[in-house]
């Protein structure tokens, strides 16, 4: 049997180890509250409400998060939209055109495209036709250069959640980081991965602001993960990444919970109402199983069904070109109206 032992020195990039990361002058004189005068910025001083940089720790908003999950506020790092949370882990951890990731296809897009970007190898191992990851393919397909294996949990686009022991699997036999992405957690049966973040060391966990809670449009991703893995991160993050406003705004909404909970009660109650209506439609061949905020259908066309939802002014995602999907098509669940509407729609069809 080989001894697994996890080590971070052997994931982090040599550049990253030996980097001082920029002191901004938020980082050097940190206020207690007290009434002082700032002039260690170069700010313009006239009040307007943000004329001021933002905190550069964002402790406002992680302090009720790490409240809110159970976590220390070390175990977290914020970033603009979970798309930079991945990038600064791909910068920190993957050296350009010499370490790989894994990526279980059909899955987020983004994560290819990051690989890309940062020219890492992306070696993918599709699901198996249950939507679930192979685990033993998985842990083939992994050599001494690969940093990375990507677990979107829910799922997008399929909407299923991955079985705990195949996620547990691979993190007890893969020594490098293992991402689970849990951008749909909070539509989901299961629970968060969160809990094990002190149990693995080597466990990445993702979520957003920008499903269940609403906040597409400020752009907050968190990442949740040993002291050790954050304080890499942050390293490297930009001083300012997460803006006055979002701040703001995102620690408005998280305070917010009895809201957000409703809202997330009304989608789930509307998703069952639309599997329920989209299994009476001939033309619907499958419906998937989800744990998400969307429903994955298997159509007789999916592109004549596309188009003919367009023109009538409904925009849905056909996702036929991704593997094992195809003829599928992916709804979000609206508003009550909305989704009446398209089961009437459909219904015409
Ligand atoms: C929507 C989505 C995200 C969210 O990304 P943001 O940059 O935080 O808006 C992340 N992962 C998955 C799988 C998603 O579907």
């Amino acid at each position: 049997m080989k001894t697994i032992t996890f080590d971070i020195n052997n994931l982090v990039r040599e550049n990253v180890k030996g980097l001082k990361p920029y002191s901004s002058a938020r980082d050097e004189y940190v206020s207690d509250g007290s009434d002082m005068i700032f002039l260690d910025a170069n700010e313009n001083p006239y009040e307007n409400g943000v004329n001021r940089y933002p905190d550069p720790q964002q402790r406002s908003l992680k302090t009720v998060l790490a409240k809110q999950k159970g976590v220390s506020i070390h175990n977290i790092l914020l970033g603009n939209g979970s798309d930079e949370v991945l990038d600064l882990i791909f910068r920190a951890f993957c050296e350009p055109k010499e370490d790989n990731i894994i990526t279980l296809p059909p899955t987020y897009g983004m994560y290819k495209v990051l690989a890309n970007i940062n020219v890492i190898e992306e070696r993918e191992v599709l699901l198996t036709s249950d939507f679930e990851p192979d685990v033993t393919t998985i842990l083939e397909t992994v050599n001494s250069h690969t940093k990375i294996i990507f677990l979107c949990s829910p799922n997008n686009p399929t909407g299923n959640s991955f079985s705990e022991e195949a996620i547990e699997k691979i993190l007890k036999d893969f020594t490098g980081l293992v991402l689970i992405d849990e951008a749909y957690i909070d539509f989901s049966t299961k629970e968060s991965w969160l809990k094990k973040i002190n149990e693995y060391p080597n466990l990445v966990i993702t979520q957003t602001l920008s499903k269940a809670y609403g906040l597409a449009g400020v752009r907050l991703g968190v990442c949740y993960a040993s002291e050790e893995i954050i304080r890499v991160l942050n390293k490297i993050k930009p001083p300012y990444n997460v803006n006055e406003l979002t701040q703001k705004r995102a620690l408005t909404r998280v305070l917010d919970v009895d809201k957000v909970t409703a809202e997330v009660g009304s989608i789930l109650r509307e998703r069952a109402h639309l599997v329920h209506e989209l299994s009476a439609i001939d033309f619907v061949k499958e419906i998937y199983k989800t744990d998400a905020n969307f429903i994955l259908v298997k159509v007789d066309d999916a592109t004549m069904r596309y188009e003919q939802l367009l023109k009538r002014g409904i925009v849905i995602r056909n996702r036929s070109t991704q593997p094992l999907c195809e003829e599928t098509l992916r709804f979000t669940v609206g508003t009550p109206d909305e989704n009446k509407k398209i089961i009437e729609i459909l219904k015409q069809l």
